[in-house]
């Protein structure tokens, strides 16, 4: 009898998944996923994230069960666990998605410590970080090269779904924890629900309805026409390679932004934290103004109607989430790694690597070209809510407000009209 184990770590589908589909050649399979205290008794534990990993579990083990298997659910050191069921089922492969951040990385080499074969797959991104490389450097810093490679490589072929996983007998499944047993606080109140049935109904709906147009239509914030897939792709519910395949090329670009982070933090694990090519930058610790940005009391409307659709939906625009982070930045002067850590207390798709290596671009510590690149926010309003409907959609206060006059509340008084109850900007904008 062989038997191979699978951990499940962010890639929570059954459709192409290559580590799923190599683990489920051997004669009986542990799809295993281990609930990693080190990893939720830190930052990354984000009520709206766990709650959107336990709905993608909860689908995992119902497609699992419909192959003839299940999933193994336990709570500790992940290598621990694989090392007690190895010893329990005879196990003598474990297969795992090749995941390169500096944990994933540890944990790799831990578990490469272990007496069972380990064999790490691709599937996290669409072209695995280290993958392409440029002459003389180990990995890419501008990202135009970047694309230009990634998308003139030759990607792995689509991985088929097991047809059936045969769980050794006698493995306790053990069952899911509730939201409460892993983190505190509430989670958004208008979030996306998880799992790799939803992510695929999604993916299907907005290839056939919406992709088409993306080009033209991805930065109008009040059109609202990006795919929304980000939490699925952060926990691997759909497979990018896929998405890839299928999207049209802005939007394959979109995708490849997100490959270049993570090629990026894999070289530089210290992406979010230290300046990745420091500038010798003095910030201010201006706490009320960091608090108003937070709040979404800024008092400049396409900022704070930002802030608020993240604390709604634990989603923000990616154009609202350049307009907010340089408003930050560049306006207040405050430090961005403030910013990427409001971002990563309430956003779903908050990944370590497009989170840092957005914030750093916007701040101009990161991989801009264009460093000192400022972002006006009344500019990029009357660019991106020409009519004002994001900002009416997100600030209640200014719902009866038309037209794109809603950008500046602070004219209407002077023109006779009643002001809203909003308060004045913090700082001068123009
Ligand atoms: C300050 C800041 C912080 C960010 N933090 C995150 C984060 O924590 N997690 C995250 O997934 N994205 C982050 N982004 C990138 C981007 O805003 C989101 O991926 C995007 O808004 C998600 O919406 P969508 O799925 O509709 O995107 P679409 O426009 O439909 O794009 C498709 C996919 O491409 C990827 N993508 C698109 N833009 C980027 C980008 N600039 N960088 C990396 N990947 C990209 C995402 O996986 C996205 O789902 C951040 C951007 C900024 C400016």
């Amino acid at each position: 009898m062989s038997a191979s184990i699978m951990l499940f770590t962010r890639d929570l589908r059954v459709r192409d998944n290559p580590a799923l589909a190599a683990a489920c050649r051997a004669e009986h399979v542990v799809p295993l996923f281990v609930f990693d205290d080190a990893i939720l008794n830190g930052p990354f534990a984000a009520p709206g994230r766990v709650r959107f990993l336990l709905e993608s579990l909860a689908d995992l083990r119902m497609s699992l069960r419909e192959l003839g298997g299940d999933l193994v659910v336990r709570r500790g050191d992940p290598v621990a666990e694989v090392a007690r069921l190895a010893g329990e089922t005879g196990a003598g492969s474990l297969f795992l998605a090749d995941e390169r951040s500096a944990y994933g990385a540890r944990r790799l080499g831990r578990l490469r410590g272990l007496d069972v074969e380990v064999s790490a797959q691709p599937g996290i991104t669409v072209v695995p970080p280290g993958e392409l490389t440029p002459a003389g450097g180990d990995h890419y810093r501008v990202f135009t090269p970047y694309w230009r490679a990634w998308d003139a490589a030759r990607w792995r072929p689509i991985a088929k779904a097991p047809r059936t996983v045969g769980l050794p007998p006698g493995v306790e499944p053990g069952t899911l924890p509730r939201l409460a047993d892993l983190a505190s606080g509430s989670p958004p109140p208008e979030p996306a629900p998880g799992g790799e049935r939803e992510g695929r109904r999604r993916m299907d709906r907005w290839l056939s309805e919406a992709a088409s147009d993306y080009d033209e239509v991805h930065d109008d914030l009040a059109a609202d026409r990006t795919s929304r897939l980000s939490p699925y792709l952060k926990f691997g519910c759909v497979s990018p390679l896929e998405l890839a395949k299928a999207g049209p090329d802005g939007f394959r670009r979109q995708l490849a932004w997100r490959d270049f982070h993570h090629q990026v933090a894999a070289a530089f694990p210290a992406l979010a934290r230290d300046d990745y090519r420091p500038r010798g930058h003095r910030w201010n610790e201006d706490e009320d103004a960091l608090a108003a940005w937070r709040d979404g009391m800024t008092g400049v409307p396409i900022v704070d109607a930002g802030m608020r659709q993240l604390r709604r939906e634990g989603f923000m625009h990616n154009r609202a989430r350049l307009i907010t982070a340089s408003f930050l930045t560049r306006d207040l002067g405050v430090d961005w790694r403030h910013g990427l850590r409001h971002f990563n207390d309430l956003l779903v798709d908050g990944d370590i690597a497009d989170n840092a290596g957005n914030w750093q671009w916007v701040a101009g510590t990161g991989n801009n070209t264009r460093p000192g690149q400022v972002m006006n926010p009344l500019r990029q309003a009357s660019r991106f809510d020409r009519g004002g409907d994001y900002v009416r959609r997100y600030v209640p206060e200014l719902a009866g407000v038309e037209g794109a006059r809603v950008h500046r509340p602070w004219t209407l008084a002077a023109s006779g009209t009643r002001a809203p109850a909003y308060p004045p900007p913090i700082i001068d904008i123009g």
